[in-house]
């Protein structure tokens, strides 16, 4: 394909996404395929000599359409939302043709500024304390990094080499084998499986607190279970505390949390992936107090912030102590400005490669302003709660938790297993699609806003689904 047909092609395609973004409420959320499915559309081996574009373009709704799951649907209520919009597809579209890996200031210098200017607006935008911004005095500043998973296992991973420096410093005999097998790192039971992952990767031992009734994570718990440790001689390093859990929604309270991690120089990471969007008005902004005590912080642009995935925001106090961490400098990677003003974000992650993320989230914040992102965000709370009120308003059901932001968690009053089928009518109908989740073996539903589109109407259609599904079930005789 050369420049006039891709021109043409272009076109259709923006055409083809239009449409499809348009017109999404018509196609049921969740997929009715089986495993497997897509193998018996598509040739054993890749085709000898090139197809023309007709023909791949065919297959789109042929072979792939069947098999997706329409995350932008107004009927998808499921984990928590994933940003869609015009501008951020554009910003990708730019990206992939400009076609950069700006691992280093010199391999695209507009890569890795743009991305520090967007980072400082961004931490602007939440009232970040100056400390986590860019500034020639302080140590702070921020990164896009693909995913939270991958900002708190950079967190864990930096607090590690951190810790390790600090302890053999003091005891030059201990081998760094020793000193690791003495860490232990802290989160709540509520928080993601990605924080005991970034354990299991940086071999450490992980201890998932109990929460409070309302699925925070306290600071009486985290200061007993140090003492306990630091009497049995073990070496307290980490905290992952979440600032919106993803199975309800809960608020681990920073405040009190950071000031204890601050005493033992234990590295508090928030993790604030969904809720911290919410973050950027005025009104929501107290669930993130605390956060000043934090060594590092991470929200998901991708989730609610209307950018395409990936692109997730992290924050560091001392930026020094993250490349301490990742820093490798073959000569091939070495450029004449390297540690002069501008950053080299290879040494602040996994990868070496970067792409250029910071595009789509400039154009969505220049497009739709601060104003036009807390519309939306305002736009879906009011939808949740309007949800909770359906549910409230219903006596055979009651909600689990609190309706704070975009989700609303809620069971049938009773035994689990009425709510397990009710899950499982709900999906197998198709007509909405939503997830499960237990906490404390509660088990529940959880109803997300998550589609920019989303109206009242779905709202009322979604809640007309559940109620009809649920009159049926009383119908059906048990025992
Ligand atoms: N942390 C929290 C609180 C989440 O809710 C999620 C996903 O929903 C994640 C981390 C994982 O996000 P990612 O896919 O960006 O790694």
């Amino acid at each position: 394909m050369e420049a006039d047909e891709f021109r043409q092609r272009g076109r259709e395609m923006v055409d083809y996404i239009a449409d499809y973004l348009e017109n999404i409420n018509q196609r049921r959320p969740f997929p009715e395929v089986s495993p497997g499915y897509l193998k018996h559309l598509i040739p054993d081996e890749a085709p000898s000599s090139g197809e023309s574009w007709d023909s791949v373009k065919a297959d789109i709704e042929r072979v792939i359409m069947p098999g997706v799951t329409h995350w932008h649907s107004p009927h998808f209520h499921a984990y928590y939302p994933t940003g869609n919009s015009y501008p951020a597809i554009l910003g990708d579209m730019l990206s992939d043709a400009i076609g950069c890996i700006g691992f280093s200031w010199a391999s695209s210098p507009a890569c890795t500024e743009l991305e520090v200017s967007v980072m400082d607006w961004l931490g602007k935008m939440l009232q970040l304390p100056k400390e986590f911004l860019f500034s020639e005095e302080g140590k702070g500043g921020g990164i896009i990094q693909g995913t939270a998973s991958e900002a708190t296992l950079v967190a864990l991973l930096s607090a590690r080499t951190t810790i390790i420096n600090k302890q053999r410093a003091e005891n030059p005999n201990m081998t760094q084998g020793q000193i690791i097998d003495k860490l232990v790192a802290y989160t709540s039971e509520q928080s993601h499986s990605s924080v005991e992952r970034a354990a299991l990767i940086g071999m450490v031992t992980i201890r998932t607190l109990p929460t409070d009734d309302k699925g925070s994570l306290v600071g009486d718990t985290l200061q007993a279970a140090i003492s306990t440790d630091i009497e049995k001689g073990l070496i307290p390093f980490f905290l992952c505390a979440t600032v919106g859990t993803t199975s309800l929604c809960s608020f681990d309270k920073i405040s009190e949390l950071g000031p204890i991690c601050n005493k033992y120089g234990v590295w508090m990471h928030v993790d604030a992936a969904y809720a911290g969007s919410a973050c950027i008005c005025p009104e929501f902004r107290y669930l993130l107090d605390g956060v000043e005590h934090s060594m590092s912080f991470n929200f998901n642009p991708h989730k609610w912030l209307m950018v395409n995935f990936d692109c997730s925001a992290m924050w560091v106090k001392d930026r020094t102590l993250v490349s301490g961490a990742f820093e490798m400098d073959p000569l091939y990677l070495k450029h004449e400005h390297q540690g002069q003003i501008m950053p080299d974000y290879r040494h602040w992650q996994i990868p070496l490669g970067r792409r250029f993320r910071s595009l789509k989230v400039w154009f969505v914040l220049r497009m739709f302003g601060i104003s036009g992102l807390q519309q939306q965000i305002r736009k879906d709370v009011l939808l949740a709660k309007q949800f909770g009120q359906l549910v409230a308003d219903d006596s055979r059901f009651e909600i689990v938790g609190e309706v704070t932001l975009g989700l609303v968690c809620f069971r049938l009053k009773g035994p689990n297993s009425a709510n397990e089928t009710l899950n499982k009518k709900i999906n197998d109908d198709r007509r909405i699609h939503l997830v499960p989740s237990k906490v404390k073996d509660t088990y529940f539903l959880r109803f997300a806003v998550c589609a920019r589109g989303t109206q009242m109407s779905d709202v009322t259609f979604a809640w007309s689904v559940i109620r009809e599904i649920t009159d049926k079930m009383a119908l059906i005789p048990t025992g």
